[in-house]
This record gives structure tokens, sequence and C-alpha cells, in this order.
């Protein structure tokens, strides 16, 4: 368990500056006032950096982080304190959504929804959840029970084959399916990826056309819905691209390899 979890010193010092130099970069582009979340994307790195940064010596614990393996989340939700916060950003698969929602009390998120059937799947887990720890809560004479699991959709804007994400012009159909049939769900906003050459060209004045094409489908669902743009966030911007990715509008940027190095192969990855 995290008691147990050894640390070690360098790492963590290295891992907590790499953190506050992306924090400072990110408030240096945000608008006055605005609080952008920053999800640490923590895929196939092992669960002590985690721990290293939620638990940091002297700064406050940061507290979003990102998975994209549902196995490896699983392991790592069980091994590290429940005040994380956790992302589940990867591809989603039908047959592990289920157990994704009713396996992690603290998921916070899932960013990359594409689908009624999923929705509809998450929704289920969420439930069973919920009841699990209402009867618990009665046992236990509390009222304590876990919140609604947040969704994103993923928007493919790309238009890449083999990108996921709903098609900007489905992105509406899909919304409406969370809020109208999933009463465990709550639609935070949209996500993508976009397309890596479109990313690397991202500068401060070179507007990247991913990110406009999902603000554009953001403002038209929320205009058909009847909702406030405010209402539905966007997640948008990682490593090469968070700064232009806020100048658009982003609310939640998802960082990994620029906090905690490359990635090892998957194959290689030890939690
Ligand atoms: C891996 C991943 C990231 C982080 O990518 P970096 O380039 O390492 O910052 C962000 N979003 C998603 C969906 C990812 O899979």
């Amino acid at each position: 368990m995290a008691e147990e979890m050894q640390i070690n010193p360098q790492r963590a010092k290295h891992l907590a500056e790499n953190l506050a130099s992306i924090s400072s970069r990110i408030k240096a582009v945000s608008p006055a006032g605005k609080q952008v979340r920053l999800i640490a994307v923590s895929k196939l790195k092992p669960a002590a950096d985690i721990l290293a940064l939620h638990q940091p010596a002297s700064a406050p614990p940061h507290l979003h982080f990102g998975e994209n393996y549902v196995q490896e989340l699983i392991e790592k939700s069980r091994l590290l304190p429940r005040s994380i916060r956790w992302h589940f950003i990867g591809g989603l698969q039908s047959n592990k959504c289920k157990q994704l929602a009713e396996q992690i009390p603290n998921l916070w998120c899932v960013s990359s929804v594409d689908s009624d059937k999923k929705a509809t799947l998450l929704d289920k887990g969420r439930g069973a959840l919920l009841e699990a720890t209402q009867q618990q809560a009665q046992d236990q004479q509390q009222d304590e029970a876990a919140d609604k699991l947040r969704v994103m959709v993923q928007v493919n804007t790309s238009g890449e084959a083999d990108k996921s994400g709903v098609e900007p012009g489905d992105a509406l159909a899909l919304c409406r399916h969370v809020v109208d049939a999933c009463p465990h769900l709550q639609l935070l906003g949209l996500m993508t990826i976009g397309a890596i050459a479109r990313s690397q060209a991202t500068t401060a004045e070179n507007e990247n056309e991913d990110f406009v094409c999902l603000r554009d489908t953001r403002d038209r669902v929320a205009k058909e819905m009847g909702w406030g743009e405010e209402r539905l966030e966007l997640s948008m911007g990682m490593s090469a691209d968070f700064e232009g990715a806020i100048g658009l509008g982003s609310d939640e940027v998802r960082v990994g390899s620029e906090i905690f190095g490359e990635r090892p192969a998957k194959r290689d990855a030890v939690v």
C-alpha cells in the first residue's frame, strides 16, 4: 500500500519541479481568474511517481491524474490514496466500461466516451457502485454516497480513421443520450486529441484546427441543448500543444511526458 511505497527523493524533486514548471506555463497563458485543470498523465509510469506528486514533501498535493488502460488504473487505484481524482482518458472498450465505473470509487471522470452503448454501460456500473455504497452508508448510519460519474464526449476532430471519438456532427446526439438516459452520469464537456501534425505546428500564433473544431462543436451543442457555453468544458491540449489549447479556450489540459518523461513500452511498464 501507499505507506510502504519507496519514493526516491531525487526523483520526487525532479517530478515536483516539472509539475511546477508546467503549472506556471499554464498560468502564464490562462485568462485572468480562470483555473485550467491540469491532469498529470501517468500511464505506464510507476505508482510511486504518482504518490510523489500527490503527497509531496513541500507543496500542495496534486489531485488530478490520467490513465489510459483499465487494468493499470484499477491496480494503481488500489495502491494509492482515495484522495486522488482519477481520469480515464484512454480508448474505451465496451467490455471494460462497467468494471471501470464500478470498481474505482474515486474515478473522477471518463474523458473518452464515444458511443451511446458505452455511456449506458458506464451508467450501469456507476449505478451499481452507488447502490453498494448507499447500502454500506446505511449500515454505518452515514449518508455519504459517491457522486455521479463525470464524463466527456470524445470528438474526432481530425477525421483520422485511427482516432476514436464521434464525428463532430454526432456529438449532440451522444450528449443528449448522456443527459436524458444516464441518471448516474454527469456530462462535463467535450474532449479531443487531434492530429499530431497539427499539434506539432501549434504555437501561440498558429491556431490548431482541431481545437477550433472542438470549440465550435461545443458552442453548437450547448446552444442546441439550451445551455450556456460555460456549462460544457473543453478538454484539449497535451505536452506539445497545451499553451495553444488554452489560448483557444481549453478548460483542462492533459500533460504526460513533460512531467514524467518519456514513457516505456507498454510491455515494459511496471506499476
Ligand atoms: C498519453 C495521453 C496524453 C498525454 O500525452 P503527452 O504528449 O505525454 O503529454 C494526453 N491525452 C491522452 C488522451 C493521452 O492518451
